[in-house]
């Protein structure tokens, strides 16, 4: 083949360029600066939110929801068992417990029914890790959220512009926390927000981010640790011209999935992401499918390698990680659907940076 079609491209056909020579020409290139408040607010705005916080990555983001929130040895969070590591970093890192709960297997998110029974006296909040294209049922988590008294930190990272029943995604969280790394609807080259409408929380928030220093007192003089999480102008500069364009970037996902839809649905052995629930269209973060056999999905990867096609695994569930294991984790932990998912699952070409060509040609090879 003569030309090769990778995993993911980034479209940055706006403001990006005019922005990014402001901060050289004017001398902003650290994490002070005007683009990183004004980002912040407009993105906020955008999610329907009163505070964002701007950091390095989405990582860094979960890190300080967590510590914001006090979570720590002794607590344990309910999180899903297929995700990508981050949430789970951050919990144990903080020294608390996460606790796994089995997959849906059509919307690969945690299936929300399977919340309530994982739920103990130590139980301090639930991580909700939106996937792929289609929110996380939220309505019978906010419910036990509220039953049980227990925080929801909710990781959009792969949902910018997504709606649960018409509402933003990342405004249901008490802490909610987005990603802006290359391949999300809007990137800043890396890059986080968290978000929140606690004026506490925002605060605690925006000091974690700057090493704990104090919002006022003596300067240098600290009372908890936090990290250098700060976003760079330089990013948030980026992120302001992506923001302008997040509607085409929505629209231009959305068109890949359908052209993906009608030329995959014929496909024996693989298993289509759903075009829509009862709550939401898929916005296609990625466009993901899920082969019958681990057989078959290796075969068809072979084949796409073959042709110079891009394409990632799935996410590998948390409770067969080595690093969680060796630690005695998730010991005789069994979740056959996220299992499954994670064995046979794997993505195709999903960058805004794709036509109608690439696309058809993706298609063609895994006819
Ligand atoms: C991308 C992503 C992250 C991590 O974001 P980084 O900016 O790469 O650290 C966290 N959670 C989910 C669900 C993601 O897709």
């Amino acid at each position: 083949m003569s030309y090769s079609i990778p995993v993911n491209t980034p479209l940055l056909s706006g403001n990006e360029l005019k922005y990014l020579t402001e901060c050289v020409e004017t001398g902003w290139i650290s994490s002070e600066g005007p683009f990183i408040s004004r980002f912040e607010e407009e993105f906020s705005n955008y999610v329907g939110r009163k505070y964002g916080v701007a950091v390095s990555n989405g990582s860094a983001a979960l890190d300080i929801a967590v510590q914001a929130l006090d979570i720590g040895k002794g607590d344990e969070v309910i999180m899903p068992a297929f995700t990508i590591i981050s949430p789970a970093f951050s919990v144990v890192r903080a020294g608390a417990t996460p606790v796994l709960v089995e997959a849906d297997p059509q919307t690969w998110n945690m299936d929300a029914t399977a919340i309530e029974t994982k739920i103990t006296s130590k139980t301090k909040a639930i991580i909700v890790v939106h996937i792929y294209g289609l929110p996380v049922d939220m309505d019978p988590v906010l419910k036990i959220a509220k039953q049980y008294g227990i925080k929801i930190i909710e990781d959009a990272a792969e949902m910018h512009g997504q709606t649960y029943k018409g509402k933003k995604c990342g405004s249901f969280g008490d802490i909610s926390i987005f990603s802006f790394y290359p391949n999300k609807h809007i990137t800043t080259g890396e890059g986080g927000m968290i978000m929140t409408d606690d004026s506490g929380l925002y605060n605690r928030c925006k000091k974690l981010r700057n090493l704990a220093f104090e919002p006022s007192g003596r300067r240098f003089v600290h009372h908890e640790m936090g990290w250098n999480y700060r976003m760079t102008n330089l990013q948030a500069a980026l992120g302001v011209a992506q923001l302008e364009k997040i509607e085409e970037h929505i629209q231009k996902k959305r068109w890949i999935g359908k052209l993906y839809h009608e030329g995959l649905k014929g496909v024996k052995g693989l298993q289509l992401p759903i075009e829509s629930t009862e709550y939401a269209d898929n916005i296609y973060w990625v466009y993901g499918l899920v082969a019958d056999t681990q057989k078959l999905a290796n075969v068809t990867v072979e084949r796409l390698t073959e042709n110079r096609i891009g394409t990632r695994p799935f996410f590998w569930c948390l409770h067969e990680q080595p690093v969680f294991q060796d630690m005695g984790l998730f010991k005789d932990e069994k979740y056959p659907v996220a299992e499954k998912i994670a064995r046979n699952g794997f993505y195709i070409p999903s960058g805004l940076g794709l036509n109608r060509n690439d696309i058809q040609a993706v298609c063609n090879c895994l006819a």
